[in-house]
């Protein structure tokens, strides 16, 4: 996985938005070099000849390389190889990395897997345990000290909406009895939008060339024997961080895939690269609801891409800007021609329109139950504790005040880190 940290810009955003503190840069970085301690982010250069040649052509289109992404001293605008975090050839996942040796080492740690957790239990106004489903099956579970809910982006703000913690008149509505007014509960939902650019050129050169039944078998013999080979590794190994302004901070974001794809998926027997462009700091916003129907059912997710127009003209410049790039060699010499959208794509209208109907998600989704310094702006304190009632906190990328301008893993790590050091604390 890609781990890129955040930055004092992306420290400072958050006690703008929300006016939480204890969060700005002099407070977080021990967290952050404790967590780079931990956390191998190891940087795969000349791993795959495509990737490499995106660095020059960035680099002849005039953009800086930047040695060590990670390096907090270097300005964060130009073209890099990413760190990520892989190490013996399997990611280091958090549950790897936190999960596993607590388990190891602490035998009061129990864990119900396939578990679908319902609600939070109360008493009166302090939550007291969880109910969840497994198998068909209810149960609950009980805690001494206090509840933690980690269910992510989507899930964090429906438990809590299912437990009777969001907006009192909609909760009212659908039969939840409301714990809780609080209209900031699955709002201010922020992602990178992206959209992307992609070309085709000849298969010896892209990741698809891996694709065939032998060579799959090849590559999958050589990471379960050795652990290494294309199967170790993340197959997104370069990247960039772009303005198409005169600022110090990055506008918007290149993930460089070194292989061809149709929708999602990497498919044999063609070649190609493409670039997913990403807003770094979108203004658009959107929001998380429960199903009226079924509370328990998939929730009503609007991340509202494009709703601010601001967005919009970012997306355009940053789309003009991303084919300048590609204009050059030597991915030019390389690239048979660009696929999507295609040169037919090319005034201001048809760009906006390709725009529109072309945006997805960056995968990179927070914000939705957001840390502030007051209830009225967000739905947990600077400690993760829930507003209004007692016992409860949230530590998940629901409660960044705002989208980071990177890859939001390792911030995740980092607020969890830190929040688990303050419990702790707190516990003796
Ligand atoms: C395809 C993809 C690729 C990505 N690549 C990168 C990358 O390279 N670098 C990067 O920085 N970020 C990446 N991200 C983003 C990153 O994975 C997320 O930002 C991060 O995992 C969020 O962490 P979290 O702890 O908030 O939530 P999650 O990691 O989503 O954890 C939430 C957990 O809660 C569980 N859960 C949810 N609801 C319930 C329920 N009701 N009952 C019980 N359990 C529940 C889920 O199963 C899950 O295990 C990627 C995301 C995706 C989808």
């Amino acid at each position: 996985m890609i781990f890129i940290l955040p930055t004092s810009y992306d420290l400072f955003r958050w006690n703008k938005t929300t006016g939480v503190d204890n969060w700005l840069w002099k407070d977080v970085e021990p967290t952050i070099s404790e967590v780079t301690r931990i956390v191998p982010a190891n940087i795969y250069s000349n791993f795959d000849y495509l990737s490499e040649q995106f660095i020059q052509s960035a680099i002849v289109s005039g953009h800086r390389y930047i040695s060590d992404i990670n390096d907090l001293e270097q300005e964060r605008l130009g073209v890099f190889h990413y760190p990520v975090n892989i190490s013996a050839g399997t990611r280091w996942a958090s549950y790897r990395g936190y999960l596993q040796p607590a388990i190891r080492y602490h035998k009061r740690i129990s864990i119900s897997p396939d578990s679908f957790v319902k609600r939070i239990l109360f008493k009166k106004n302090k939550a007291i345990g969880c109910e969840y489903t497994k198998n068909g099956v209810t149960y609950r579970a009980y805690a001494d000290r206090e509840v933690i809910l980690s269910a992510g982006v989507y899930s964090s703000p429906t438990i809590l909406m299912r437990s009777g913690i969001g907006d009192a008149q909609i909760l009212t509505q659908i039969g939840i009895k409301s714990i809780v007014n609080n209209v900031n509960v699955g709002q201010h939902v922020i992602d990178h939008p992206e959209i992307n650019i992609q070309h085709h050129c000849p298969i010896k050169f892209s990741l698809n060339r891996y694709l065939t039944s032998t060579q799959k078998l090849k590559e999958g013999m050589k990471w379960l024997l050795f652990r290494r080979g294309i199967a170790a590794v993340n197959q997104a190994f370069t990247g960039a961080f772009l303005s198409y302004q005169d600022s110090q901070h990055p506008q918007y974001q290149l993930h460089f895939w070194p292989a061809y794809f149709s929708d999602r998926t990497a498919l044999p027997g063609l070649g190609g690269f493409k670039i997913g462009i990403n807003l770094c700091y979108p203004a658009s916003v959107g929001e998380i609801k429960l199903n009226p129907l079924n509370t328990c059912s998939l929730p009503e997710i609007n991340v509202g891409y494009l709703n601010n127009k601001d967005d919009v003209k970012a997306f355009t410049k940053a789309f003009q800007h991303t084919r300048k790039i590609l204009s050059h060699s030597p991915l030019a010499n390389i690239s048979m021609g660009e696929e999507t959208p295609g040169l037919k794509v090319n005034s201001a209208y048809q760009i906006v329109e390709y725009i529109y109907s072309n945006v997805d998600s960056g995968y990179h989704s927070t914000s939705s139950c957001r840390m502030s310094s007051t209830k009225d702006m967000g739905v947990v304190d600077k400690n993760g504790a829930v507003f209004g009632v007692d016992n409860l906190r949230v530590i998940d990328a629901s409660i960044l005040p705002t989208v980071v301008g990177c890859n939001p893993a390792a911030t995740i790590m980092i607020v969890a880190h830190r929040l688990s050091q303050f419990i702790c604390t707190q516990n003796n």
